[in-house]
């Protein structure tokens, strides 16, 4: 099989880059080990400058005859993509589960058999989306004429929170807009992606999808590089900004999705009870490892003791451990890194007056954590006020409705934000306040493959999904015409 065989050394299945439809073996190969209890899953081949190099000619290669494709065969290849997902989603959640952490059935249903299944509807929707032209001007003397061009060799950078799934926004409206990719996965998750390109090739002629891995210098050269016209890139604010000091130089089209620090607001009179799975799994979906989730809630302070009460009550009641495990609805932290930084923030909140009102206990030998509540937090514990992209969750008391829209917005992050509450009216008049790409009333972290989604201030640039994300890997290009001389017509 291509690029998955046993390697004598040390019987890890062994994932390979792929580079012009082939696999390719090279000197090193990383270990990648489950987050859950460090137990080898595979290892992967680690590019060097030359396969990145490789990879992008056999991108830039392709891209006449891929551009020169009917906008039809084009939709079927996303058709036929998103049926491979669906008949590999067994073996692709598992081995997300292995390498990425999240439970393969559980977690309030955002598990790894959601994200391939999520990858089957954005491939197809993706294929559904339409790319006309536009007469935008039509008169006896002028004609002009909006059209779409695809932009050349897309290079996209994921990260290891939703390692496929984040690819396939990346990869798919790409190859459906006509050009061509050079992926990077996370050098913390490369296996299930690089299987996914792997089975994408069925669909796809040599070189429309290449992948390589390595860390941050790929990236960097990436974000270089002369015959990448565009990066895709999901990923902290910090290396965001330097995508796209890097990106300056050859004038790259960019889309950056970044950190979220979202804020979810509890209005007085919300029936909170009926709302506590929305909130719990709206703040631990993979185990709070989502740029979209809700980082902080603001609770009134009349109920903020029966808020804090009811959502540990709920929290204690979800099993924490192996993803593998049916039964489990929060999994690990996927890298010693982040489950470090989330010990670091909880016991900073605790030094300076917070409390554990449940959870943050450690389960098993690697990095899960159980999901931990932390009351009386306020809005300068690092807690609150950076992303902490875990299972940690700050519940902040407020006395006014204006001073919980001031501290939610109080942030260098505007991803996504919620308000919660009983009375439609005032819970639109918070939402016309929060400054976020995306405001959710009375729910938190659902996605479309149609709507818009991106973020505001440092969150991000520019949208992914539905007709608006699409554009965004194509030029536009006006065709503008005389009909008759000026003065002549009519
Ligand atoms: P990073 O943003 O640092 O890394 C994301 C990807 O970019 C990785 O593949 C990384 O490779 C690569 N990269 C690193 N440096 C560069 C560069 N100069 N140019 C181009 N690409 C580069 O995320 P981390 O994994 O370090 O996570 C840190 C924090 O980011 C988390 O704690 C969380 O707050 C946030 N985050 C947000 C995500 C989101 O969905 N918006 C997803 C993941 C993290 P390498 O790993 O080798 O450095």
């Amino acid at each position: 099989m291509l690029g998955l065989f046993k390697s004598a050394k040390t019987a890890q299945p062994q994932y390979d880059l792929l580079i012009n439809g082939e696999t390719r073996a090279t000197k090193s190969y990383d270990l990648i080990c489950s987050p859950f209890d460090l137990s080898p899953v595979g290892q992967m081949a680690v590019a060097s400058m030359g396969d990145l190099n490789d990879a992008v000619a056999a991108a830039k290669d392709a891209f006449p005859g891929w551009a020169a494709t009917s906008d039809e065969d084009r939709q079927a290849a996303c058709g036929q993509i998103a049926k491979i997902f669906e008949d590999n989603l067994p073996d692709l959640s598992e081995l997300i589960t292995k390498e990425q952490g999240k439970p393969a059935a559980g977690g309030g249903g955002f598990n790894s058999q959601f994200e391939v299944g999520g990858c089957a509807a954005w491939a197809g929707a993706t294929a559904s989306l339409a790319i006309e032209d536009k007469v935008l001007v039509e008169t006896p003397e002028v004609r002009a004429i909006q059209t779409s061009v695809p932009l050349g060799v897309v290079g996209s950078i994921t990260p290891w929170n939703w390692p496929v799934l984040i690819a396939v926004w990346h990869m798919l409206p790409a190859i459906r807009a006509g050009n061509t990719v050079v992926i990077k996965p996370s050098p913390l998750t490369p296996l299930a992606t690089a299987r996914a390109v792997e089975l994408m090739q069925q669909a796809l002629p040599p070189g429309v999808v290449n992948l390589v891995t390595g860390g941050g210098e790929i990236g960097a050269a990436m974000a270089q590089h002369p015959d990448i016209a565009k990066i895709m890139f999901t990923g902290s604010t910090a290396t965001g900004q330097k995508v796209m000091q890097a990106a300056s130089a050859t004038v790259k089209r960019l889309t950056l999705e970044l950190g979220g620090n979202d804020a979810a607001i509890i209005l007085p009179g919300a029936p909170v009870e009926h709302m506590l799975p929305g909130l719990f799994f709206g703040s631990f979906v993979n185990a709070g490892q989502t740029c979209g989730a809700i980082k902080r809630i603001y609770a009134p302070d009349n109920m903020y003791d029966s808020v804090v009460e009811a959502l540990a009550g709920f929290a204690a009641q979800q099993k924490t451990g192996d993803g593998l495990d049916p039964d489990t609805m929060i999994g690990p932290l996927q890298n010693k890194a982040q489950w470090t930084k989330v010990k670091t923030m909880v016991a900073d909140a605790i030094a300076a007056g917070a409390r554990i009102a449940t959870g943050h206990e450690q389960v098993g030998k690697g990095y899960a954590l159980t999901p931990a509540i932390i009351a009386d937090a306020t809005q300068d514990m690092a807690l609150v006020a950076d992303e902490q992209f875990g299972p940690a969750l700050p519940i902040v008391k407020y006395s006014t409705v204006e001073d919980a829209i001031a501290m939610a917005n109080g942030t260098e992050y505007g991803l996504c934000a919620s308000v919660w509450g009983a009375d439609k009216d005032e819970i639109d008049a918070v939402a016309a306040k929060l400054e976020a790409g995306t405001v959710y009333e009375n729910t938190h972290a659902e996605l479309h493959p149609m709507v818009p989604f991106g973020g505001h201030k440092s969150s991000g640039l520019g949208v992914q999904f539905g007709q608006e994300g699409l554009a965004s890997f194509t030029n536009t290009k006006v065709i503008y015409e005389r009909l008759a001389p000026p003065g002549t017509a009519g």
